[in-house]
């Protein structure tokens, strides 16, 4: 199908109302405005309704998703074929590249311009940062990323920023600590970035060898977001509205004695909540390995349980949207 020369990509008839989802790739964070996101948080939450009351609607009957992972997924993978199936639509699930004919050696481009043959949309999970831009430059159908390496990984950014909404009632004003992995964990530079466009304050909290990039961090101060770094999450737990905790990305190093040294830096504990304010959200994009002892999952202010939840309503408003039936 043609791409419109402003980008645009012509999915099907056009819709009655059109956001400006519709027909995009969903690559990076960056191409949001505070309208867009404001706009896709509305769609999430009339996504949360219909599963509530009925489970599931035929808004994307009759079309058909491309989910293609190069790299593992639980969550992710199964959220987005969740949501195309209670959207009424169908998944070609494709989760283990080695048994497809990426094994055969054919390259991303093929591949792309082999699903979108039978798909209307493809979401790609690829090892390679900027992996999902190249395959949307190949494919005349929308493109979303489920995250590439240590690039981005904007529906999950979509996901924590809809949370902390959701969780605290607003974004303005809210001072997000994240900690953990910050210079792999994609999720963390997405989140960062989505929130450079609201009125927040920023505490980093990692290892020297886990600090978040420097180029993300220049976006922020240019946005005007104080940043501050430390490596202690004692020096910032009391007076953070959010704790956004990550995972060491294991995967990401090459040489493991690196990893076994800062694998257990962090762990979240009873003791350590204790500190933080009565009115706060403890987030985590999951899996753990560690860093958030199960002794905390009770408390009512951890968080990360609806965060995966609110996964499934922000990919149902992402899938009708880019399709023009949001
Ligand atoms: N599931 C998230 C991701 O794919 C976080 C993680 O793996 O640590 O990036």
């Amino acid at each position: 199908m043609p791409i419109r020369e402003d980008g645009q990509k012509v999915v099907g008839l056009a819709p009655s109302r059109q956001s400006s989802f519709y027909g995009r790739d969903i690559v990076s964070v960056r191409q949001f405005s505070r309208e867009d996101l404001a706009y896709i948080m509305g769609v999430a939450d009339e996504m949360r309704s219909i599963v509530k009351r009925v489970g599931a609607t035929d808004l994307l009957k009759g079309y058909v998703l491309a989910n293609l992972f190069y790299e593992p997924s639980t969550r992710t993978s199964s959220s987005f074929i969740a949501a195309m199936q209670r959207l009424g639509g169908a998944v070609i699930p494709i989760h283990g590249v080695q048994y497809s004919s990426v094994s055969k050696g054919e390259s991303l481009p093929d591949t792309i311009r082999t699903l979108e043959c039978y798909a209307d949309v493809i979401v790609l999970r690829h090892p390679e940062v900027g992996a999902s831009e190249v395959a949307a430059r190949y494919c005349s159908k929308p493109v979303i990323s489920a995250g590439d390496g240590i690039g981005e990984h904007p529906t999950q950014g979509l996901l924590d920023l809809y949370t902390i909404y959701t969780e605290l009632g607003t974004i303005d004003g809210l001072h997000v600590a994240m900690v953990g992995d910050l210079r792999n964990g994609r999720t963390v530079h997405s989140l960062a970035r989505l929130l450079r466009l609201y009125d927040t304050r920023l505490s980093f909290v990692a290892p020297d060898l886990l600090r978040l990039p420097e180029e993300i961090k220049e976006e922020l101060l240019a946005a005007g977001r104080p940043v501050a770094e430390t490596d202690r999450v004692e020096d910032i737990i009391a007076n953070v509205d959010v704790l956004y905790v990550t995972r060491v990305q294991k995967e990401r190093f090459a040489d493991l004695r690196l990893y076994e040294a800062v694998k257990d830096y962090y762990e979240i504990t009873p003791e350590l909540m204790a500190q933080a304010r009565e009115k706060m959200a403890l987030m985590h994009p999951l899996p753990r390995v560690g860093e958030i002892h199960y002794d905390v999952d009770d408390d009512p202010r951890a968080a990360y349980f609806r965060q995966m939840e609110n996964g499934m309503y922000i990919r149902m408003a992402l899938l009708a949207a880019v399709l023009g039936k949001a």
